[in-house]
């Protein structure tokens, strides 16, 4: 047999499919012939390595596909998987409900409201109540600040009305000192033209007497 003759049956006989008597002729030719031994050595080699494949657990090649799972179910097994221990599952219990509460009350106590053209959206963890309380602290605080200003405002306007007050009385003084000294002026004007007056008369008196005892008028009868 040729090497080609060889070769064709090489699948045969690795898989001992061969005819007995072809299977001795392809021993003997593969002890002698090293180019037909390395061709049956690699397709033993192939044979072994497709073997193993066929051999191994076929669970490792599969893929395991969850079966579709509710979000509840998923959630479920998220936070309470089947193995945890009890108390973890209590405590993912705690932990959710705290969660739910938080939620919860920051969606009753959220406002949303639409003003001046624009949207304003205000959440708190807190109820409304304090709010409540918080505005009412605010409006003491803006009361008190009030106050604090109205009397300062007063304060403002006392010290405005002492300080025209007392322009005025320094005004009204110096009125009075002016009108003082005019009236000083005045009767110093009057002293003098009574002075002057009193000494015309006299000197008219004086004339008068000279004229008279010059005159030598006669003794009236
Ligand atoms: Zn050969």
């Amino acid at each position: 047999m040729t090497c080609d003759e060889i070769k064709i049956q090489l699948m045969d006989f690795l898989y001992n499919e061969i005819k007995p008597e072809s299977e001795r002729l392809v021993r003997t030719h593969l002890q002698n012939c090293s180019a037909c031994r390395a061709e049956y050595e690699a397709l033993s080699r192939t044979s072994l390595t497709l073997k193993a494949w066929e051999n191994e657990d076929p669970r490792l090649h599969l893929v395991f596909v969850r079966e579709n799972q509710s979000w509840f179910g998923a959630l479920k097994e998220k936070f309470f998987p089947a193995e945890a221990p009890a108390w973890g599952k209590l405590a993912s219990l705690a932990a959710g409900v705290a969660l739910g509460v938080l939620l919860i009350s920051a969606l009753l106590n959220t406002e949303v409201s639409f003003n001046n053209g624009a949207f304003t959206y205000r959440t708190s963890l807190l109820p409304r109540g304090s709010a409540t309380i918080d505005s009412q602290l605010v409006a003491q605080i803006q009361q008190r600040l009030d106050e604090k200003h109205q009397k300062l405002l007063l304060a403002s306007q006392q010290q405005q009305r002492d300080e025209f007050n007392r322009t005025l009385a320094k005004f009204a003084a110096e009125i009075d000192r002016q009108r003082q000294s005019d009236l000083m002026l005045v009767g110093r004007g009057l002293n003098e033209f009574q002075q002057h007056t009193n000494s015309r008369f006299e000197r008219n008196d004086e004339l008068l007497n000279q004229f008279l005892r010059s005159v030598k008028l006669p003794p009236q009868r």
